[in-house]
């Protein structure tokens, strides 16, 4: 086998893929990534919160095995077959009571691309608001969405008109200076009231529930109730992007169910293909009923192979779910026993598997601590663990371990992590 992976790649991958790592790659197996040098690294990246089942989980090695070996590309527009039909019956009972109906794609932004789409559509309105901070993706529909980071949108000239952003319920980071997360939360819940922007024609609000690359922040219940509210009253179409929080990553299938929160269209990719490029815009059957054969499609979609792949993780994750809060909150514990009195640790937080650490240069006033980032990034990899960074300032360490991984290798990676922390003063 031809090794130098890196200086080859570098020869002929294009040079704006953005890495968090020059690993040179073998192979995976579980919660583990090997190096062409045989080094094991605990992988609590999962490919940025996609190996849910972990690295060739055998039950969807099995799954994909099996369908490419019977039928690998009719095209859904040449007739109808088991894999993309079985896996939409069980997203649409994993959603039930709600009737729901699924437009398969190949990847997030075009799980995105759909639910805008479709909103717009069935709306006949035009105005889409999305949140500061928020990601959504980088085609020029889901780019156009897209806050995070001014990198993303820059030097692409005009994306899609009509896009509103307001604030993102962020408590810690408050936009209006409030330092108690509860008088933030008062404030964020006024200015959603007082927003004239709602009075509008709005066609759609998309919402990620747990922001993902913005920085691992949990919407608060009341917020998302709040938004519920007004959306129902003015007629807009709800859509939550799950497409980092989805399939289980919170402990529950979608982190809209842990709030009862109702839903007009819902976006998922990462995790439900456990790497198997798929995504899926699901949404209220009634909407969805609304749109016409042809106005959107494409060659790809409701791929047979992917959606095994998609059928097996629900399966594998089903199993599996029960066992992420509890564990979550043994992970969570460990984080704050260990880093909350850190002097550059400013806000610990997430979801489910969803752990988020955000790094201040002081407590008090908050200034992003972005440079000892690269440095702990560095300091995991040295000591066989990958965990990655995220948020709005880049000041945020990620850890997105996969939802197969035992108490042991959770803790296990968690420990290394405060240990490399707790090494920098
Ligand atoms: N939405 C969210 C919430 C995401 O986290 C991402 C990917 N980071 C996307 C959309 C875009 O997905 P993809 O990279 O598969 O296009």
């Amino acid at each position: 086998m031809k090794t130098n992976l890196r200086s080859r790649s570098k020869n002929v991958i294009s040079n704006v893929i953005g890495r968090f790592f020059e690993l040179e790659i073998s192979h995976g197996k579980g919660s583990y990534l090997y190096t062409v040098d045989n080094k094991q690294y605990l992988d609590f990246g999962a490919g940025i919160a996609v190996t849910s089942t972990g690295h060739c989980h055998p039950k969807i090695v099995k799954a994909i095995q099996d369908q490419a070996a019977t039928l690998i590309h009719p095209c859904i527009a040449t007739g109808h077959y088991e894999a993309p039909i079985a896996l939409a019956e069980k997203l649409c009972s994993i959603l039930a009571p709600h009737e729901c109906s699924v437009f398969f794609n190949q990847s997030g932004s075009e799980a995105v691309e759909t639910a805008i789409k479709l909103a717009r559509y069935v709306s006949k309105k035009q105005n889409i608001v999305a949140f500061k901070g928020g990601f959504h993706g980088r085609t020029y529909g889901a780019l156009s969405l897209t806050s995070s980071k001014n990198k993303y949108w820059e030097g692409y000239g005009k994306l899609l008109e009509n896009i509103q952003f307001i604030p993102y319920p962020n408590t810690y980071r408050c936009p209006w200076g409030k330092q108690d997360p509860e008088d933030s939360l008062k404030k964020h819940l006024e200015e959603l009231e007082n927003t004239a922007l709602l009075n509008s024609d709005v066609a759609a609000i998309i919402i990620e529930p747990v922001l993902g690359e913005g920085g691992y922040f949990p919407a608060p219940k009341q917020y998302l109730k709040k938004l519920e509210e007004i959306c129902k009253k003015k007629k807009i179409f709800m859509i939550f992007d799950e497409i980092q929080s989805g399939i289980g990553r919170t402990g529950k299938w979608f982190d809209i169910q842990h709030n009862e929160l109702d839903f007009d269209i819902i976006t998922s990719a990462k995790g439900i293909g456990s790497g198997m490029p798929l995504a899926a815009c699901i949404a209220k059957k009634e909407i969805m009923d609304k749109w016409p054969p042809g106005a959107h499609g494409g060659t790809y979609g409701a791929n047979p192979v992917t959606c095994a792949a998609g059928l097996a993780t629900l399966s594998v994750v089903e199993e599996i779910l029960p066992n992420i809060s509890p564990m979550s909150e043994k992970g969570f514990s460990l984080l704050r026993s260990k880093l909350e009195d850190h002097k550059y640790v400013g806000n610990i937080r997430g979801k489910g598997f969803m752990f988020g650490i955000e790094f201040v240069k002081d407590k008090q006033s908050k200034e992003p601590n972005k440079d000892i980032i690269s440095l702990i990034l560095k300091n995991c990899i040295a000591k066989g663990l990958i965990v990655m960074s995220c948020g709005v300032n880049d000041n945020v360490i990620r850890i997105m371990p996969p939802l197969t991984c035992s108490e042991e290798e959770l803790l296990t990676g968690l420990n290394i992590l405060t240990e490399v922390i707790n090494d920098i003063h």
